[in-house]
């Protein structure tokens, strides 16, 4: 194996010089254009944002070395990939159905403390995911939230129930989130599939919202504490 080859091969400090204006040059670059899309700053990207992360980054990278490539191309390109942003996002205002194309629509998660079966089966989110994302708002069950919902960038929306409207409903976190072997009377149990709350007399009882036997935790009905 040849090291030399590897590390240096035919690199001259004269474009290693060269690579120091290019890549100062391209960074620049970056920074005006990401700029200059409006954007204040990246939390989560939809679909869409990152693909246009992705084009500017690969557009950019190539010309901080590659010697025969001139910056006035790479200019180029990264201004049509700009102007393409910039143009899909006006034309998706205008027109709903081409935003739905580009964006996708918010799906719903939760829906008065229960989960919405449809979105998890087809594998939008798990329930770990989510169960993550109402944790991290403060939620100990699925009885306290009305309305989750998963925004098209990822982010998760939550609407809680008031004080007097919170119901007994699933816990998400790890150590409540249990199934039950021994049935206690009068006590209340969410399926641990759909979130379903009723009082069971068996621990592999069905479920009678989704009608499979994924186990029983013990319901809660804690108010939120904010
Ligand atoms: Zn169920």
């Amino acid at each position: 194996m040849d090291w030399i080859s590897i590390f240096i091969y035919d690199t001259t400090w004269d474009f290693a010089a060269e690579i120091v204006i290019r890549t100062t040059i391209m960074f620049c670059l970056i920074i005006l254009l990401l700029r200059s899309t409006g954007k204040r700053g990246i939390r989560q990207l939809s679909i869409f944002e990152l693909t246009i992360i992705l084009a500017l980054g690969s557009i950019a990278g190539d010309p901080m070395f590659t010697e025969d490539l001139p910056l006035i191309q790479a200019v180029l390109i990264m201004s049509l990939v700009l102007f393409l942003y910039r143009f899909f996002t006006w034309f998706s205002t205008k027109h709903k159905l081409f935003e739905l194309l580009l964006e996708g629509k918010p799906t719903y998660i939760v829906e008065n403390g229960m989960l919405i079966m449809e979105d998890v089966k087809k594998g939008k989110m798990s329930h770990d995911e989510f169960f993550a994302e109402m944790r991290q708002q403060g939620v100990r069950h699925l009885g306290q939230v009305e309305v989750g919902l998963l925004e098209t960038d990822g982010e998760f929306s939550v609407l809680l129930f008031p004080h007097e409207g919170t119901q007994y409903g699933l816990p998400i976190f790890p150590k409540e989130f249990q199934a039950t072997k021994a049935i206690k009377d009068g006590q209340l149990y969410a399926c641990m599939h759909c979130g379903y709350v009723e009082c069971i007399s068996a621990p592999n009882e069905e479920c009678n919202r989704c009608h499979l036997s994924r186990g029983w935790a013990k319901a809660l009905n804690n108010k939120i504490v904010n």
